[in-house]
């Protein structure tokens, strides 16, 4: 029986009998996780209160090492996010960034990059006011550290570099095409060379400043055409959590 200490990211938490919880967490060291909370449904329980999705908390739990589900021990708040909760449209986007996490992370897959990434977007999100960069980023990063980065600095089936003018991109392909070769594969998409300066920044900018980057109206949907698109090809389906954001984004307009 092995005991784990860790700092880790509260990702879902369901409920699994009368007073048991199942609790899903991004941990720093050992990647995606999920532990039995016993009791947590209980409201003077020792975890109450410390197992909201987002909530960063200080994790100790145990189990043999290689199983899939492992016994909570202690759980300490570190940060709730308060802020987020407190905004639908940073909560939706919350919830979406925990939705991708649990979709594309596969339990085990220890990589560190993926509770930074989660953690300092979070901590970005409570902070800031202009929301869609972060999103783009949240989810180009993702797919990258997935080993899903799209090829943009030329073309992806022949690496001749992209000409003036409009890029074309195939989804299938992951990555633009030069003219020669759209006349061979699909073109799903063609953005300006604009477009996908916007896409390669948001691949390295620090997080915490990525509001910085103010995508121009012209910009925003092309943006999100390639990296939204891409996490559609790559699940084959669309996050229930996904829709709230854009209607929010519809209600704003
Ligand atoms: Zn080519």
């Amino acid at each position: 029986m092995a005991l784990y200490n860790t700092r880790a990211l509260v990702i879902k938490s369901i409920n699994l009998s009368e007073s048991d919880r199942l609790v899903t967490f991004m941990t720093e060291n050992q990647g995606k996780v999920k532990c039995v909370a016993k009791g947590a449904r209980k409201v003077k329980n020792r975890f109450w209160g410390a197992l909201e999705p987002m909530s960063l908390i200080h994790l100790i739990y145990f189990g043999k090492e290689h199983q899939s589900l492992f016994r909570l021990n202690h759980c300490d708040i570190i940060e709730s996010f308060q802020t987020i909760r407190d905004d639908f449209d940073k909560l939706y986007t919350g919830v979406y960034f925990l939705d991708l996490i649990d979709s594309m992370i596969l339990e085990g897959h220890r990589e560190k990059k993926i509770f930074a990434l989660l953690y300092q977007s979070l901590a970005a999100l409570n902070q800031q006011t202009e929301l869609e960069p972060l999103r783009r980023l949240f989810e180009i990063r993702l797919l990258s550290l997935s080993g899903y980065a799209p090829q943009l600095e030329h073309c992806v089936l022949c690496k001749s570099l992209p000409e003036n003018g409009m890029i074309a991109f195939s989804y299938a392909h992951n990555g633009i095409l030069c003219n020669a070769c759209s006349n061979r594969a699909r073109i799903d998409i063609q953005f300006s060379t604009g477009t996908r300066n916007y896409i390669k920044k948001l691949l390295d900018v620090e997080i915490k400043t990525c509001e910085r980057l103010k995508f121009p109206k012209s910009q925003t949907d092309k943006i999100e055409k390639v990296t939204h698109r891409l996490i559609l090809s790559h699940l084959g389906r669309e996050l229930k959590s996904y829709p709230f954001i854009k209607n929010m984004a519809e209600f704003s307009c």
